[in-house]
């Protein structure tokens, strides 16, 4: 779309979240990743279901090793994708012998706690960050039995993704926060990161679990697209943009702590959701809010109405992921863990060692 103002054309190739800027500022720092292991070896691949070939990025996808998962000490790993690739989350599925008592799964330098299912086995969600590098990287699944812990480990080897560049001219006075403007967004910046560095413990009963879509409109696949505005390289896009109209109600995708519900600089009127798992889901923008800080959410609870606030081009939902420290493509979520059938199809044995 095109705006006109004072004489100047400000191009907006898709509907512009310009949350992308944040960044700029130091904001959502990528956190560090381990380095690539030295011994890459692939033991692992995306699965290619029909709904993850209509929806996942195009790679190249090596053989996926076939049969049943082989238990090493008692502990046998599946993992469900839409693809091995940055921004996109793992779902592990985990059985071991029925006294374990606890399960994590440790891979990107972050712990991933597991829940268990009603027939014993242990589920886990790890995301894979954007900026993660192509390669193997090490997984270890460590279960506590009888007061020991016992650990496998594994490799999940990412392919590489380019994510779309956008050349943006947007008007400056929405990508360039004023001088007496940085006080309050480092405020901001401390407050989402203190956050996102504690998580709270799984609030719904383990057993089952799914992820809804918080507004029925479609998407854009904005997630990881690079920007550079007026000639200026942003950071990337760290979330989905949904195009829904203002006043739509947006539903919480499944339980959670309501973390903060607060009007920032960059995303305006924000909710972020502690759904426990390490998982937050932040939505920005919105028009209003339907729950306060300390509230306790279901799945389909509304938390807000869709919006223009902050740095937004015009009314949409904008709505990040964090998977145990990862920057993640919220679709991926969906893709994978939409329905109990899709979180139960297209397992893929993790060899381990
Ligand atoms: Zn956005």
């Amino acid at each position: 779309m095109t705006f006109l103002r004072r004489g100047t054309v400000y191009t907006l190739a898709v509907l512009a979240c310009l949350l992308a800027t944040a960044t700029l500022l130091g904001a959502q720092a990528p956190a560090k990743r381990r380095p690539r292991a030295s011994t890459a070896r692939p033991t692992t691949a995306a699965p290619a279901s029909a709904a993850a070939k209509a929806s996942a990025p195009a790679a190249t996808t090596p053989a996926a090793p076939t049969g049943p998962a082989v238990a090493v000490n008692g502990i046998a790993v599946e993992t469900t994708a839409r693809a091995l690739q940055p921004g996109e989350v793992v779902l592990f599925h985990v059985t071991t012998p029925p006294d374990a008592t606890e399960v994590s799964i440790t891979a990107f330098a972050h712990t991933a706690p597991a829940y268990r299912l009603d027939d014993g086995a242990w589920r886990a969600i790890v995301g894979v960050d954007l900026d993660t590098k192509p390669g193997a990287h090490p997984v270890t699944v460590t279960a506590s039995r009888r007061g020991a812990k016992q650990s496998v480990t594994g490799e999940l080897t990412v392919l590489a993704k380019t994510f779309r560049t956008r050349t943006l001219k947007v008007n400056p006075a929405l990508v360039e926060p004023p001088p007496e403007a940085l006080e309050r967004i480092k405020r901001e910046n401390e407050k989402t990161s203190g956050i996102y560095r504690t998580p709270q413990p799984f609030v719904v009963p383990a057993g089952y679990v799914r992820f809804i879509r918080p507004v029925a409109e479609p998407a854009n696949s904005a997630f990881g697209t690079r920007s550079v505005f007026n000639g200026k390289p942003g950071s990337p896009h760290t979330g989905a943009d949904f195009l829904s109209g203002t006043g739509t109600p947006i539903k919480s995708p499944t339980a959670g702590h309501v973390r903060l519900a607060q009007d920032l600089y960059f995303s305006g009127n924000t909710v972020i959701v502690d759904h426990g798992l390490g998982l937050f889901s932040m939505f920005a923008h919105l028009s209003a809010f339907e729950v306060r800080e300390g509230d306790i959410v279901k799945e389909g609870d509304v938390v807000g109405l869709v919006g223009a606030t902050g740095r937004a081009t015009g009314p949409h939902l904008h709505w990040s992921l964090r998977a145990n420290g990862a920057r993640v493509d919220p679709l991926s979520l969906l893709s994978v863990f939409g329905s109990e059938a899709a979180a139960s199809e297209n397992l893929t044995p993790l060899t381990l060692r």
